[in-house]
């Protein structure tokens, strides 16, 4: 008998930190992908010790997801130094797979584990060809490039019979992943080591050289201070949103659903990983796409959104020409974590200030939003307040918090938001 049983996504999420990865487990990520200290292409992350590795392996497979670590940076010999036995030790702890870039990378790690291999996005595999190769190799799964379409990489799926993982959410490249040197350059730090500084969301204009500097008479392109006349942002990727394509995802049977963003704030990851989360559930569960609500992906700071290349390659339409901050383009401000909850007492690691009055809401791990107006505060000695600063532990008596549990996302509606309401 045929089976009917629709196909079902892993939905992929970043953890930057161990906090992060346990944010995006208890919000519904099947599996997370993560760094160590070496290796992998977010330096400025976080990233997690050896230990924090090991607890964030037991967490995951306590609640069923899996652990990807990245070892996708492009290696120098001198970065080498210890990969073999940093592999032994991933397997020793049972991490699920290692995701690479580079074939000597790929090569220490068959040498010293039998961790299954995920080609990283930064290989750009386009082609079933090169999916082959790469299969033949010992790859287990492919994360196609960022150019392909879902048509396109289903196709490399069924012709080379292996796993695929496609970006789902998040910032993007606008070189093939990571191929570009601007930041090397400009900056003197190379993003295929994990240096990227994201060079290409500054403005840049032109500058006519004075003929006794230049030999060409060709103008300069140069980063342009912010309001320069004439300098333009015109490198800088809107964000992928590929909500609306989960139909597809599905139909065309992608493997791995993936998130983009180790750098981002745990607010991303647990609004973004509910989202799609929330989504995919409701989708498997037989209701139309045009039921699900996608306002939560507008909770956190993001760009403008565009959908890549998912459905046809991306065009000038996917550029973010007006530049500048995410932060205005949020519906909801950040405001901490639940650190623990007792009886009818609430505390709250707060990342920015509140006041009595404010309405806060707690987002729970099934996705609902539990609103509250702030009518009492406290220290956690008990002295009552009435504004609470960032980065201070408030506590809120509460006697009816059930649903809310330490971990929980704390966040409050922006002014914008709330003159609009
Ligand atoms: S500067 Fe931009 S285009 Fe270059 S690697 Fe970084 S994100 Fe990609």
């Amino acid at each position: 008998m045929k089976d009917t049983t629709p196909h079902r996504p892993e939905l992929l999420a970043p953890a930057g930190s161990l906090e992060k990865l346990q944010l995006a487990v208890s919000y519904g990520a099947d599996a997370v992908y993560c760094a160590g200290q070496k290796y992998g292409l977010r330096a400025a992350a976080e990233n997690l010790t050896d230990i924090e590795l090991a607890r964030g392996v037991a967490f995951a497979h306590k609640h069923g997801s899996q652990v990807f670590v990245t070892l996708n940076a492009l290696l120098h010999d001198e970065d080498m130094e210890g990969l073999g036995e940093f592999c032994r030790y991933l397997e020793s702890i049972g991490v699920d797979a290692v995701i690479v870039a580079d074939l000597g990378v790929m090569d220490v790690v068959q040498e010293f584990s039998s961790l299954p291999i995920h080609l990283s996005t930064q290989a750009s595999c386009l082609n079933t060809a090169s999916a082959k190769l790469w299969k033949s190799l010992g790859v287990k799964r492919i994360v196609v490039a960022r150019e392909l379409t879902i048509e396109e990489t289903a196709t490399i799926r069924d012709e080379a019979d292996i796993e695929v993982e496609m970006f789902i959410h998040g910032a993007m490249c606008m070189a093939y992943s990571g191929k570009c040197t601007i930041s090397n350059f400009t900056a003197g730090r190379d993003s295929n080591r994990g240096g990227c500084i994201q060079s290409c969301r500054f403005s840049y204009g032109h500058t006519p050289l004075p003929s006794s500097q230049s030999s060409m008479k060709l103008p300069i392109i140069a980063p342009g201070v912010e309001g320069t006349p004439g300098a333009r942002h015109f490198m800088s990727s809107k964000d992928l949103h590929g909500l609306e394509h989960l139909t597809d995802f599905i139909t065309h049977k992608i493997d791995s659903l993936k998130v983009e963003g180790r750098m981002k704030s745990p607010f991303y990851v647990a609004s973004v990983v509910r989202s799609y989360r929330k989504a995919l559930d409701a989708l498997l569960e037989g209701n139309p796409l045009t039921t699900i609500d996608s306002s939560e992906l507008d909770a956190a700071p993001h760009r403008e959104y565009c959908s890549g290349s998912l459905a046809t390659p991306a065009g000038s339409e996917s550029i973010y020409t007006q530049g500048g901050g995410s932060q205005e383009r949020a519906s909801h401000k950040y405001l901490g974590l639940v650190l623990a909850k007792e009886d009818d007492l609430i505390a709250i690691r707060l990342h920015a200030g509140v006041e009595l009055g404010d309405t806060i809401e707690f987002l729970l791990f099934d996705g609902s939003v539990l609103p509250l107006t702030l009518s009492k505060m406290q220290e956690v000695s008990g002295n009552p307040l009435e504004k609470a600063h960032q980065d201070s532990v408030l506590c809120i008596p509460l006697e009816n918090n059930s649903g809310i549990e330490a971990g929980n996302v704390v966040r409050m509606r922006t002014l914008a938001q709330q003159e609009a309401a």
